[in-house]
């Protein structure tokens, strides 16, 4: 099997049965193990698995515990959403793949959050063991004057929008990337030492050089790491091999597609969409077909529609 393309996809994923064969070698690796009570050796029945252990017996499909679970689309049509959403640079909406695939708009919303339940960033990373590490601050959120008169902040009340809204403040996010390696972006409430300073120590290792402009916000990361720093506010933005290019180049591509595609993201679907993006850079190596698998590998979650919507 060798796919680059979406028909190449679609057209080796013809049959569920394929899929599911597929998916169980990802997922279990020939070792089939009860989702419900870990136990091994389950036998197969005419639906999927059933559990041997005698105090669980239960039935199981590979899609029990995954993104899967619970979903009446064929594992072909998720897949294909899982290409389109992990292949386009900017992400895709809803609208887009609810008309690409023939599904409701409603079923691909849901889709494209468990998809990113998938691409949540699970396990804290550690970057800057091996280049320089590049530290910047941006805001999400479309500009003022670009929005529907309706949609801007009033003048009269700034909590709320003219439209009578609630007026929805920008929202503040922080990215460190290695130059040449990974990124990680996180959502903070304010941009001060306090909230930025942690995430340093948590996610660059000690003893990297870091580079970021001359904000206040990082007058102490001399301590621990080597630092030097851009005087933006002097149109100063490469000395020497000192830049914070790299990560003023992924909140551009970020901005575009928040603003573009997404037009709005709630505070508490934000983290989702920057793991999304996050994870969308950290597999660019990658050809389409093993990002794919990669990303398929980490499908195992409980997100439920109500997680979502409540
Ligand atoms: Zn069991």
């Amino acid at each position: 099997m060798n796919f680059k393309s979406l028909p190449q996809l679609l057209d080796y994923f013809r049959e569920e049965s394929t899929c599911i064969e597929y998916y169980e070698q990802i997922r279990w690796n020939g070792n089939v193990v009860c989702p419900h009570c870990n136990s091994e050796n389950p036998y197969k029945t005419k639906r999927g698995h059933r559990c041997s252990n005698k105090d669980c017996k239960k039935d199981f499909t590979v899609k029990v515990g995954t993104i899967f679970e619970n979903s009446k689309i064929p594992l072909r049509t998720w897949f294909a959403a899982i290409f389109l959403a992990t292949n386009h640079k900017k992400g895709i909406s809803s609208v887009q793949l609810a008309s690409d695939l023939g599904i409701t708009q409603k079923t691909a919303w849901f889709v494209l959050h468990r998809i990113r339940e998938m691409l949540k960033d699970k396990a804290p990373k550690m970057i800057g063991t091996t280049n320089m590490v590049e530290i910047d601050e941006a805001y999400l959120g479309g500009r003022e004057k670009n929005k529907h008169f309706g949609k801007q902040r009033s003048n009269e009340n700034p909590d709320l929008r003219n439209d009578g809204t609630p007026y929805q403040p920008k929202k503040m996010v922080v990215g460190f990337v290695e130059r040449g390696g990974d990124i990680i972006v996180k959502h903070v409430a304010r941009a001060t030492k306090e909230e930025i300073l942690p995430l340093l120590g948590k996610h660059v290792a000690k003893g990297s050089e870091v580079h970021t402009d001359e904000s206040i916000i990082y007058n102490k990361v001399g301590r621990t790491f080597t630092h030097k720093t851009v005087v933006h506010s002097a149109s100063q933005y490469v000395v020497g091999n000192c830049h914070t290019n790299t990560i003023e180049n992924f909140w551009s591509q970020l901005k575009r597609g928040i603003n573009g595609i997404y037009h709005h993201v709630s505070e508490k679907h934000l983290e989702r969409y920057l793991d999304e993006y996050a994870n969308r850079y950290n597999t660019r190596k990658l050809s389409s077909q093993e990002r794919f698998e990669l990303f398929l590998e980490q499908s195992e979650s409980r997100l439920t529609y109500n997680d979502l919507v409540c």
